[in-house]
């Protein structure tokens, strides 16, 4: 297969797990929509690692991953992308945002933020449900959050989302993506998510960050995962903007349950393709099972 051209004409796929768990059946749906998706349309498949996430992600986590993933028969094109090896790119990114006045420190912990929007009522939650940044550290006066860094306090970095959609184009809605499948713009509401951390306490990124800019970097042209993280989608075409990435299609997959009705999710325990083949479950009654027999 030919490499990606600088137009990023040959569609590209990605699968990008988190190895801080074993792989479930939702992951299966998640990387067999994208191999069918880019069979179909003669793309390539990449795999990415994003392992950010320093103390929950482990190496016998991504070497379970990847013997999941042979033994599901996939097979990926290109180099692995690890993320944890370009943590000074992220901060590169991040600094240039600061530098144009869309990113601010924040010193709020938790507790503080819960404490702050505890007092007043009906505080809007953001659309994984929790309580919107009250803006307490963006009034902060630039000199004193500088003398407080230098003091080594604990911080994140928040995107400023007022001023950002201000430097998109204005109103929110205003951008939009093509959802692969239906075939529609989709117009985004980034402002529904407040001030989101773009650089963690413990890490100079966070998943927003590094999964538009490796997408970008990888002329990733068709991003195909699950619906959980279609509201997400708001704020990666927000950064896109910002920072003058294309934006891929989109394709959210639907979400498997339990017996339970549960959510299948590595938080939960849920089975894990490991215990399914363990128990004598082949790769081919997987496939079959979820619609690629
Ligand atoms: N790493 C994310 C996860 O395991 C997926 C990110 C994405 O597909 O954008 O849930």
């Amino acid at each position: 297969m030919a490499a990606s051209s600088p137009d990023f004409a040959e569609p590209v796929f990605r699968f990008a797990p988190s190895p801080n768990g074993r792989l479930h059946l939702g992951h299966a749906l998640s990387v067999l929509t994208n191999e069918r998706l880019a069979h179909k349309l003669g793309g390539q498949l990449l795999l990415r690692i994003e392992d950010i996430d320093v103390t929950r992600c482990k190496p016998e986590f991504e070497a379970g991953i990847r013997e999941d993933l042979a033994w599901l028969g996939l097979r990926f094109d290109g180099a692995v992308r690890r993320q944890s090896e370009h943590f000074e790119r992220y901060a590169e990114v991040v600094g240039g945002l600061q530098a144009r006045g869309l990113v601010y420190p924040c010193f709020c912990s938790r507790q503080v933020i819960k404490r702050a929007v505890g007092l007043r009522q009906a505080w809007p939650v953001d659309p994984d449900g929790a309580p919107l940044y009250p803006g307490t550290c963006r009034a902060c006066d630039p000199a004193e959050a500088a003398t407080r860094i230098a003091a080594g306090e604990p911080h994140v970095l928040r995107l400023a989302m007022d001023h950002a959609i201000a430097t998109v184009g204005g109103a929110a809605g205003y951008v939009a993506f093509y959802e692969a499948g239906h075939e529609r713009l989709v117009a985004v509401q980034p402002a529904r998510w407040g001030d989101v951390v773009l650089a963690r306490k413990e890490v100079p990124t966070s998943y927003h960050l590094s999964v538009v800019l490796d997408d970008a970097l990888q002329g990733v042209t068709h991003v195909v995962r699950g619906r959980d993280l279609e509201a997400a989608t708001d704020i990666h075409v927000v950064l896109q903007r910002l920072l003058g990435l294309p934006t891929p299609r989109y394709h959210f997959h639907p979400l498997l349950s339990d017996e339970t009705g549960q959510k299948l999710a590595k938080s939960r325990l849920s089975e894990s393709l490991a215990d399914l083949r363990e128990r004598g479950v082949t790769a081919g009654e997987i496939r079959a099972q979820l619609g690629f027999g």
